[in-house]
């Protein structure tokens, strides 16, 4: 057979579906397993929203649209922005993805030339390794500490910048370790920024209204030094429950928004109309629409962290935003089971898969071998059920 290309041969496939879908595959065969893999709200879309999705299937949206999306669409997006954050983007600087992925993509390969390196804070999400990599760059993965609350010093940013830096990638709420920035931290990180007037900043802000924390939410883009070179990558995924519609988007200098419509054109043309119609709508509600889903969250949050605190060996912080906890079990590495010791996250999320039918994501899939992500975006009795079943299993390890 054809070798494949070294692109794909040095491309890790993502942990977190692997693992949804060896839960997936058990439950097909009769286990009852709780899967707490998932990054994505439980809930339907909300009823306006699949409404004006029905509208555009009978209305004839069925054409090709702008590759930048909908005009409407994008001016939806501009006035969220200014309404919600208070950053102005005329039309041109924002762009419709199909996914916040697929921003990220995008704003990777425009920005990103071989040998390039993107700062990257770990614990951070399974995708931003890889796409960098496969815009040729080199991924710098930057610890932070379960005693600074998971957020980059500015210290420690300064410390890894190096003249071949093209970008920092921060993602506040963060999946997976739940942190948010304030707008003075995001400022201590500016002043770093300032002396390295070379580097992007990509801000990934899909989690922006899955907050706990009560303080407006904060974007790099409202900090003037740096605003020129921030890229905001957002979406209606989370906010709005609509993971399977794919719809994102992105804001940010004009000539780099043209290049990542160029890119655009030439890789998948538009989103979705139908799906653009159903992203209009949602954004026209505001945030009318996202109060109860947050509100359950907030619950389900204080459930789980109250649980787990109970939990032999599980250490934690309560997340300030997002819908995970991330939890460290390394207390439990060197323990015995199946005859062998327990030495890492995947062996211990294979150890409450196999023990406790508790699907969760290793933490090794984030950059932080000592922890395990498990997504609270599950109804409280699955998630109660699951907090027994794990104290069961524990009880296994002695
Ligand atoms: N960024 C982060 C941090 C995420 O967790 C996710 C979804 N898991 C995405 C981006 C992708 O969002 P979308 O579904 O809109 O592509």
């Amino acid at each position: 057979m054809e070798r494949l290309s070294a692109r794909v041969r040095n491309l890790s496939p993502s942990r977190t579906i692997a693992m949804n879908q060896r839960a997936r595959g058990l439950r097909e065969g009769g286990a009852d397993v709780i899967d707490l893999t998932v990054g994505e709200p439980d809930f339907p879309t909300p009823e306006p929203v699949r409404a004006a999705a029905k509208r555009a299937i009978d209305e004839g949206n069925n054409f090709y649209t702008p590759v930048a999306g909908y005009k409407d669409l994008r001016e939806a997006v501009s006035a969220k922005l200014e309404r919600e954050n208070g950053l102005r983007y005329p039309v041109s600087s924002v762009m419709v993805s199909a996914g916040a992925k697929h921003c990220v993509a995008n704003a990777l390969l425009a920005l990103v030339d071989p040998g390039d390196e993107v700062v990257i804070p770990a614990p951070h999400w399974v995708s931003y390794c890889e796409l960098v990599k496969l815009a040729g760059g080199v991924p710098i993965s930057l610890p932070t500490l379960a005693s600074e609350l998971y957020k980059l010093a500015p210290s420690a940013l300064e410390a890894a910048m190096s003249p071949r830096t093209k970008a920092l990638i921060l993602c506040s709420p963060s999946n997976p370790t739940g942190a948010v920035y304030s707008m003075r931290e995001l400022e201590g990180l500016a002043a770093v920024l300032e002396r390295h007037p070379r580097a992007w900043i990509l801000s990934d802000e899909i989690y922006e209204h899955i907050d706990y924390t009560g303080r407006a939410h904060a974007s790099p883009a409202s900090i003037a030094s740096i605003a020129d070179r921030t890229v905001v990558v957002n979406g209606v995924s989370k906010s709005y429950s609509m993971t399977g519609w794919r719809i994102g988007y992105l804001a940010g200098p004009e000539a780099l928004v043209k290049a990542c419509i160029d890119l655009q054109g030439q890789m998948t043309t538009n989103a979705s109309s139908i799906a653009q119609r159903a992203a209009f709508a949602a954004l026209e509600s505001g945030t009318s629409l996202i109060g109860g889903m947050l509100e359950a969250f907030r619950r389900r949050r204080g459930l789980v962290v109250a649980g787990a605190r109970k939990l032999p060996g599980f250490e934690l912080l309560e997340p300030e935003g997002a819908f995970y906890l991330f939890p460290d079990v390394s207390a439990h590495f060197g323990k015995e089971w199946r005859g062998r010791a327990l030495a890492s996250s995947d062996d211990f999320a294979e150890f409450l898969l196999e023990e406790a039918l508790v699907a969760v994501v290793p933490g090794s899939a984030f950059g932080e071998d000592r922890c395990l992500r498990i997504s609270f975006a599950s109804s409280d009795e699955r998630l109660m059920e699951a907090l027994e079943r794990i104290t069961r299993a524990l009880r296994k390890l002695g």
